[in-house]
């Protein structure tokens, strides 16, 4: 007989089950609706993301987070492949603003300091330039060859205000970026 393939060790922390969990996605705007899921994968069949990902069901997500896998959840990197494009939340038949769920999801991940560098590069560079790419000197120069007006310039004052207003500062120890 074949052997088996060996099962993913997990840590036992991160499979801990904390029935608080939901009562904290809850609290957040849109978050009620995930007590209302009765995980008929409506979500996961129409999410262009879970199409082309082996790993992303945003089903999956809300069942853990309805049992209180919190760790689980917070630190995976699956969360953050939605594209918040909510086709989930119209095929929704329970009405779950499934989306936003995730969102809150993140949010909490964001609280606890995790977050993919890549989304914490790309709010830097909103703070730094007011644009979420930074634009390279020779795309510059070639704008100016074909004649074309320069980039507006970002208010950055108004830049700062929002991202303090929204509590970002912290998450980019903004005194080192600036
Ligand atoms: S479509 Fe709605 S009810 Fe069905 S699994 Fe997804 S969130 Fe739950
Ligand atoms: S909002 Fe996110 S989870 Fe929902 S269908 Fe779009 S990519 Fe998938």
């Amino acid at each position: 007989m074949a052997d088996r393939p060996e099962m993913p060790k997990m840590k036992p922390e991160t499979l801990k089950l904390d029935p608080s969990f939901k009562y904290e996605v809850m609290k957040e705007h849109d978050g009620e609706t995930l007590k209302v899921c009765f995980q008929c994968g409506s979500c996961t069949s129409s999410c262009p993301t879970a199409r082309f990902s082996t790993s992303y069901r945003p089903r999956t997500i809300l069942r853990m987070a309805q049992l209180g896998l919190r760790q689980k959840i917070l630190a995976s990197p699956t969360l953050w492949l939605c594209t918040a494009c909510f086709t989930c939340t119209d095929r929704c038949p329970q009405d779950v603003e499934v989306a936003n769920v995730l969102r809150v999801l993140r949010n909490l991940a964001v609280k606890k300091g995790q977050i993919p560098g890549i989304f914490t590069e790309l709010a830097s560079n909103i703070y730094t330039t007011g644009y979420v790419y930074k634009i390279p000197e020779m795309r510059l120069r070639k704008r100016a060859e074909l004649g074309l007006p320069p980039l507006p310039k970002a208010n950055l004052d108004e830049v700062d205000k929002l991202i303090e207003l929204a509590g970002g500062k912290k998450l980019l120890k903004s005194e080192e970026v600036r």
